[in-house]
């Protein structure tokens, strides 16, 4: 059962097929008076490994080939794969698309597929589309519609997901008007009760940071979709950031570096704790990072806490000494492919360098009296191998760049 992708044409050239194959002739000849028939289609989940799709049909002839085609949330690539079946007049067919491991797949994701079916008169039949949520079926899940917002939960009042929901649809619009996007896709927030849940539901990380309940949530830009461990209002608004800058910064040549990621989506966060205690032992220690070289998490656990401190500090330095529009303006510079060095130069008027060197200059005079939790975020194309395994086959630029840039973990309190 190997799963193959094809590109966004072929499926388009399919569906021509079709189309011309039914207004073909006049009248139908007597063996496409629908010769082959579905019987049954039925779907499963076992979770989190697999989701198994089942279709029973028959023909006059001998059914020879079934196909299952499938498209994962709203990617433009639609997969295709060979259910297992033994040819007969009357077949049952199953496909399983593995979803644990390195093919993890995130809970929320829409699975939209489709058969095709021929027998060995050279009769063809398409099915109609079906969708598949998937997720674990344990639960009775439950969904809030808040502007483009959908919250899946389970075991939780309704009063309370629907007073955050709204408080983060409304958080987020500030997100969206900074971004310049008046509206968006659909964006889901699909919340777990508790780490035993959360295990069960998150991408494979490592052993250590399983151990240290160290991620809260992952935002999976591809998917529109992001998974969190609690009804937190900053987590929920921090990960909608993510799913917003990646819904506006949406060209193929954009590279946008993490501090600027990570910063946007900590400055938005509401009642979000600083860490500047972090930044300013930092500073002392003349242990900072240098701006250039925060384009990507760090990947030592130790260096990954004040790579959020200074990222959150930086931004919040930016936003409030240069005012959001300027951000905007150096956001839309990124882009139309402009490196962040040449979109800062753009939108401020001054070089990486300088605004770093302000920024450092300021930063006694920001000392908060609490140290603040840490909620920070872990970049992750290291640690969830499992979006590696569907790079190789991707086909689409902009899809590669986003899937090698991988999705976004965040941090627990410590
Ligand atoms: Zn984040």
């Amino acid at each position: 059962m190997v799963a193959r992708f094809d590109m966004p044409f072929l499926g388009v050239l399919i569906g021509l097929v079709f189309v011309l194959t039914a207004a073909g002739g006049p009248e139908p000849s007597p063996q496409s008076a629908v010769p082959i028939r579905v019987i049954a289609t039925s779907s499963s989940v076992d979770f989190p490994d697999e989701v198994v799709l089942t279709l029973e049909a028959e023909s006059d002839a001998r059914i020879s080939e079934v196909r299952l085609y499938y498209r994962l949330g709203s990617r433009n690539v639609r997969v295709y794969g060979y259910p297992d079946f033994t040819p007969s007049t009357r077949v049952k067919a199953d496909f399983r698309i593995k979803t644990g491991g390195s093919n993890y797949l995130p809970s929320g994701v829409d699975i939209t597929y489709s058969y095709t079916i021929r027998d060995e008169n050279g009769n063809a039949f398409e099915t109609d589309s079906f969708t598949l949520e998937y997720k674990d079926p344990t639960f009775e899940w439950e969904r809030i519609v808040r502007d483009e917002l959908v919250v899946l939960y389970h075991d939780r009042p309704f009063d309370r997901v629907d007073e955050v929901a709204g408080d983060v649809a409304e958080r987020t619009a500030e997100v969206k008007s900074l971004l310049g996007l008046e509206t968006s896709k659909p964006q889901k927030a699909v919340i777990f009760n508790g780490t035993r849940e959360a295990s069960r539901s998150f991408p494979v990380i490592s052993d250590r940071a399983s151990q240290d309940g160290l991620y809260a949530g992952f935002a999976y830009g591809d998917y529109d979709l992001f998974v969190l461990v609690g009804l937190s209002r900053s987590g929920m608004v921090h990960e909608m950031t993510h799913l917003l800058i990646d819904e506006a910064i949406d060209s193929t040549f954009a590279v946008l570096p993490s501090w600027l990621n990570e910063g946007l989506a900590m400055y938005f966060e509401p009642g979000s704790g600083r860490r500047d205690s972090t930044v300013l032992r930092a500073a002392q220690r003349d242990e900072l990072l240098s701006l250039r070289s925060m384009g990507s998490v760090p990947g030592q656990p130790s260096d990954v806490r004040l790579f959020y401190a200074q990222a959150q500090s930086i931004v919040h330095y930016m936003m409030e000494t240069y005012g959001r529009e300027r951000m905007g303006t150096m956001l839309r510079a990124i882009n139309e492919g402009n490196r962040v060095d040449q979109a800062i130069q753009v939108a401020y008027g001054i070089s990486i360098d300088d605004i770093e060197l302000e920024w450092q200059g300021q930063l006694g005079g920001t000392v908060s009296a609490t140290p603040a939790g840490d909620p920070g975020t872990l970049g992750t194309t290291a640690i969830i191998a499992g979006s590696a395994a569907i790079a190789v086959v991707a086909v689409i630029i902009r899809w590669l760049r986003r899937i090698m840039a991988g999705p976004v973990a965040e941090v627990d309190d410590p």
